[in-house]
């Protein structure tokens, strides 16, 4: 394992490496900020520990170059100031996608080192870091498209992009199998900026075969703290000629009201560009009556664990039909997930829910297949 070290005071850069190296790690270390970039170009480290005041750069600055260049390391912050401002800056780092590990308050002890490296080597041999960037940079991960209709005209409305890696030696992975360490990888922003422009592009090419067909892609919280994210995203569709009002957007319920303002910000930035949002999973968060009327939502989609067994539990039913009418009364399109059967149509078709998509309809296919779907839809199947 490489560790770069980003410290001024010489003497700290030589314990560190000290300890470092006892601990079988390669070092290099700078203490001049403006030399950082330079031996990023040459050194690509998995571990950086990184003193946030420097002279001359400052360490916000310094936290932004490491998200361009060094995404993947696994990265801890020292500072002699206080823990507020070495957590902000833990916080800060991660909303750039950083894979911040940890955060030390100056004076460092050998003994903090000692079980800060002990847990870095541990870490390393768990979680099979590199795997998953080198699957990106392969072109192992792909996406298949599940069909959304109206319920009450059948006719299509679109298609939501599911995100699947095909993994040499394990065949097809679902996302529960890989997201989480892909976030912890810090290679979320990446995957997603993957998603955009692949979904775009499935997209652009349906509507330019004449079918007008909206496109859902799944975010989380912590991409849409990307700023540059409605650029690139209005960007990239002009880019295939796609109106960017086919584009939905779904943020989970849990996530989007994590951090609400920076949510809205960015949510609002994107209806501003006729981007559709959307919040999945509704039911499953906790969201306030007063945050739902606040956001700029322009559909909910209910849990599939409420649509699923509403024909048999009467319990899910109820809350099935209070967000249908929730939804409704706070002007959003409702979408139900989770349809497998025909009796879970009839009621939601009954209730007026505008929208479905579920096993019964289609499962998530490939790219190849949706035109041969489309065709069976419409002839009438299931
Ligand atoms: P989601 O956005 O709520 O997507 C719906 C999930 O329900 C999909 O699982 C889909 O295959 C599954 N599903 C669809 N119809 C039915 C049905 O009738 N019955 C049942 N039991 N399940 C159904 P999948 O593809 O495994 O995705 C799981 C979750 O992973 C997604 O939930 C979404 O939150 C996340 N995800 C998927 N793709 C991406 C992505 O590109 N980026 C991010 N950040 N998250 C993604
Ligand atoms: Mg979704
Ligand atoms: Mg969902």
């Amino acid at each position: 394992m490489r560790l770069l070290i980003i410290d001024d005071e010489e003497d700290i850069c030589d314990l560190i490496a000290e300890v470092a190296e006892r601990h079988g790690l390669t070092t290099q270390s700078v203490t001049d900020a403006e030399q950082v970039d330079s031996i990023l170009n040459e050194f690509s480290p998995d571990v950086i520990m990184m003193d946030l005041m420097m002279p001359g750069v400052d360490g916000v600055e310094l936290l932004r170059l490491l998200s361009e260049k060094a995404k993947t390391a696994q990265l801890c912050l020292i500072s002699g100031s206080d823990s507020r401002v070495l957590n902000g800056a833990r916080r800060l780092g991660s909303a750039h996608g950083l894979n911040v590990v940890e955060a030390l308050e100056k004076p460092l002890s050998i003994q903090t080192l000692k079980t800060f490296f002990e847990s870095v080597t541990k870490s390393k041999k768990d979680s099979d870091v590199g795997v998953r960037a080198q699957a990106l940079a392969k072109g192992e991960f792909c996406l298949y498209y599940q069909p959304v209709v109206e319920i009450s005209s059948r006719n299509i409305k679109g298609l939501e992009a599911l995100v699947r890696w095909n993994r040499p030696d394990q065949g097809t992975l679902l996302p529960d199998a890989f997201l989480k360490q892909i976030t912890d990888d810090g290679l979320m922003q990446e995957l997603t900026l993957f998603v955009i422009r692949e979904a775009i592009k499935q997209a652009a090419s349906l509507f330019l075969s004449g079918r007008s067909l909206t496109m859902a892609i799944n975010v989380t919280a912590s991409t849409l703290l990307d700023l540059s994210l409605p650029d690139q995203i209005a960007e990239a569709c002009e880019q295939s000629r796609l109106p960017t009002e086919k584009l939905i957007l779904e943020v989970t319920e849990t996530e989007a009201m994590r951090d609400v303002t920076r949510t809205m910000d960015v949510l609002l930035r994107m209806r501003l560009r006729n981007i559709g949002v959307s919040i999945d999973d509704f039911g499953t968060g906790h969201s306030s009556l007063r945050e739902l009327q606040r956001m700029p939502f322009s559909e909910l989609k209910i849990d599939k664990s409420f649509i699923t067994d509403a024909p048999t539990n009467k319990d899910s039913a109820v809350i099935m039909n209070s967000i249908i009418d929730l939804g409704h009364n706070l002007g959003l399109k409702v979408i139900a997930e989770g349809i497998e059967d025909q009796k879970t149509w009839d009621l939601l078709n009954e209730k007026g829910c505008d929208f479905g998509q579920g096993f019964l309809i289609g499962h998530p296919m490939a790219a190849s297949d949706i035109h041969t779907w489309i065709e069976k839809w419409e002839k009438g199947s299931p």
